[in-house]
């Protein structure tokens, strides 16, 4: 079975290896970029993607850079702590949580693929934009940077090419809208202490002004902060705009703690972005014929709950799994749809009451000195949503695996 994944990202990556340990050897991954770079600052890894990752044989790969997160604490405007609790290994999980660079683990992906698939897998330069299908066999046009046009055909393909997916646009001939909450997220990386206890992802703030920070390798914190965008959105979806980390660190000056100082950790910081946050509507389909959508093509979320690679990651596994123990790709791709799409669906939405609801409500308990009810407001929200994004300790640590070796 020809098989060709548009994009090199977490998603797409996953997907490749997937597919060989499942024992399909003829995978092509499409990638737009000319050169696969150490883009993106930190995404954390809860045990549900870690797992996965553990059982395409990455575990110690990520352990090398990985920071195993802790503790997960809240912590009010005023610098109280509302909440704290254990993560990963230290909340009973058979596998850690890790907090990454997201370069470095898309590196080890791309280095994975590269030894297993060998060089020729993986054509970068090749930005898909159009696709055909016809007597069960898809067409797919790609151009490179100068414009130079080339062309694939394959029994399946699966579109792994981001938010602003093509492959997308494509199946459902024409652009699924892009939303925004109207906050946006800033981010970045900079030196700094180490804080309560140097395995921590602290979130800060209310319902207004919200920072988190947590490290990501020795020394080096991952910071973001979100509050409503000013003025116009401009473009959605463009993970790589600059903006000067002098402009967000006033947004922050007054969260100065004994701790850390964050707004001295955002001016220590080289390189910052800013992304007005997007994602899609649930979509009602993800699979045309013999071309599926996998990651954020299939189910961009706004990024709160640590959950954008972790879904793609999990798509990719679940999608492998059918291709090899399915009768037909036809019969696989319906399965794949119907384990992921509205499981997924029901993250997305959660992730949209995420930002305003839940911190509302937790903040104006914080606010009135109920500390006691914050917290329990909390964990109960933490718990629903294990529950939905399929990692609650008992259900991950007793699912069967989704490894398999193809008939
Ligand atoms: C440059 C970048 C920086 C990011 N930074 C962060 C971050 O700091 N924090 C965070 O939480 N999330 C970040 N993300 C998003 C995060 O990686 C994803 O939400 C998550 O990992 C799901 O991954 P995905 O593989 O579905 O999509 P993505 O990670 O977006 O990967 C999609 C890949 O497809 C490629 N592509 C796009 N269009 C085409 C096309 N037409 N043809 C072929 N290839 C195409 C892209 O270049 C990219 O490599 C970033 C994404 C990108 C692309």
């Amino acid at each position: 079975m020809r098989i060709v994944i548009a994009g090199a990202g977490i998603g797409g990556l996953t997907a490749a290896l997937s597919l060989h340990a499942a024992g399909f050897t003829d995978v092509t991954v499409l990638e737009a970029a000319r050169k696969i770079q150490q883009l993106g600052v930190g995404i954390n890894l809860p045990p549900h993607a870690v797992r996965e990752l553990d059982e395409l044989g990455l575990g110690e790969g990520v352990a090398s850079f990985g920071i195993p997160t802790a503790e997960l604490a809240y912590i009010d405007s005023a610098g109280q702590l509302i909440n704290a609790e254990a993560r990963g290994l230290d909340a009973g999980y058979r596998w850690p949580q890790y907090s990454v660079h997201r370069g470095k683990l898309q590196e080890l992906l791309l280095n994975a693929v590269i030894d297993r698939l060998g060089a020729g897998a993986v054509h970068t330069g090749r930005r898909v934009q159009h696709v055909i299908q016809e007597n069960g066999t898809v067409r797919i046009a790609a151009v490179d940077p100068e414009g130079v046009p080339s062309a694939y055909e394959a029994d399946v393909l699966v579109g792994a090419d981001g938010i602003r997916s093509a492959v997308r646009t494509a199946l459902y001939q024409g652009g699924q809208p892009l939303a925004t909450n109207g906050w946006t997220m800033f981010r970045g990386a900079g030196p700094g202490p180490a804080f309560r206890g140097g395995r921590s992802m602290v979130i800060v703030g209310d319902e207004h002004l919200r920072c988190v920070v947590y490290p990501i390798g020795p020394g080096i914190l991952n910071w973001l902060i979100v509050r409503p965008t000013e003025g116009a959105t401009g473009e959605l979806g463009n993970w790589n705009r600059p903006i000067s980390p002098e402009v967000v660190a006033k947004y922050v000056e007054h969260w100065d703690f004994e701790w850390l100082d964050i707004p001295a950790l955002v001016r220590r910081t080289e390189a910052a972005y800013e992304y007005p946050m997007a994602d899609i509507d649930p979509l009602p389909r993800w699979t045309f014929g013999a071309a599926t959508l996998l990651g954020d093509a299939a189910h961009a979320m706004y990024p709160f709950g640590s959950n954008g690679a972790s879904q793609a990651i999990i798509d990719a596994r679940v999608l492998a799994y059918h291709l090899a123990t399915q009768p037909s790709a036809e019969a696989a791709l319906a399965a794949y749809e119907r384990d992921r799409r509205e499981a997924v669906a029901a993250v997305q939405q959660a992730n949209r009451t995420m930002a305003g609801d839940v911190m509302k409500r937790v903040s104006d308990l914080a606010r009135a000195r109920d500390h006691a009810s914050a917290a329990a407001e909390l964990a109960r929200v933490e718990q629903r949503y294990r529950q939905l994004a399929g990692f609650d300790v008992k259900t991950l640590n007793e699912r069967p695996s989704w490894s398999v070796t193809r008939a």
